[in-house]
């Protein structure tokens, strides 16, 4: 018989410059297509998905402010590049019979809804894919916070970070070849020794929450529905079990 899957409702955090393949700019709709048929084979399993996608592929906030413009106003662009992002992958679910919702951090009620929690868990209660939009609504945050926040509200099991490569380890195994990848990992390591995977308040936010990070390659097709079966190469952020927390604590 198949193994059921370990979590039940999951967020799936994947950056703006996923979408964008390999044009260096905006969005390849083969490559969301390709994401959102992932999405539908985790909904076939019977998980519950939210997704939040960054806007890095067409815009971020810091490309103003790093030429003497606003920061505040660059990021609002930032999160507008985040909603054309997730109009996509809606456009993309829809095509193949998924049923999707966006909702946005910031009111855009021709384009798509507002976000509510109580709206969101609504949504996934009735086994819609919530995409979610608009980062935070909050300049000088990230869409890395934003789904860390967002797996909070609605009480997401984990945390999927889709990333260029198949965990963390524990230097950029694209410069080095002497780095390690970890299986398991907690949050508080990954803080410690400044592990580039999220940034450090989705991080935390994450493990105020006992929230579990998963990260695993977005480019591997299928990858997304192989780690919810309990297959695939991924690392798993997580608190760690009281024994190894008072080993390491007796380490120092
Ligand atoms: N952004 C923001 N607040 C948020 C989320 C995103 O201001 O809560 C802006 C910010 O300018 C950021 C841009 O949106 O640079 C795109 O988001 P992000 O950099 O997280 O996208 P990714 O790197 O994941 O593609």
């Amino acid at each position: 018989m198949p193994q059921a899957p370990a979590y039940r409702r999951v967020v799936l955090k994947a950056s703006g410059e996923a979408l964008m393949g390999k044009q260096g700019f905006g969005i390849d709709v083969s490559v969301v297509d390709r994401m959102a048929a992932d999405i539908a084979e985790a909904r076939a399993l019977g998980v519950e998905v939210g997704v939040v996608i960054g806007g890095g592929n067409i815009f971020r906030g810091v490309a103003v402010a790093s030429k003497g413009g606003d920061r505040v106003t660059g990021d609002h662009m930032g999160m507008l590049a985040t909603v054309i992002n997730s109009l996509a992958l809606r456009t993309s679910l829809v095509k193949i019979g998924v049923e999707s919702v966006v909702l946005s951090a910031i009111a855009m009620p021709e384009l798509c809804e507002s976000f509510s929690q109580r709206q969101a868990t609504h949504y996934m209660n009735e086994g819609k894919v919530v995409i979610f939009a608009g980062g935070t609504g909050n300049p000088f945050f990230t869409t890395d916070s934003a789904a860390a926040l967002r797996a909070a509200e609605i009480g997401a099991d984990a945390l999927f970070k889709g990333t260029l490569v198949d965990g963390v380890y524990s230097a950029d195994p694209r410069r080095d070849a002497a780095a390690v990848r970890y299986e398991r990992i907690s949050h508080e390591r990954v803080l410690r020794e400044g592990l580039a995977i999220m940034d450090t308040a989705a991080i935390a936010l994450a493990r105020e929450n006992h929230i579990p990070i998963i990260v695993f390659s977005i480019h591997e097709k299928g990858g997304f529905g192989s780690i919810l079966r309990g297959e695939g190469h991924c690392t798993i952020v997580a608190d760690e079990p009281a024994a190894a927390q008072q080993a390491e604590t007796a380490r120092g």
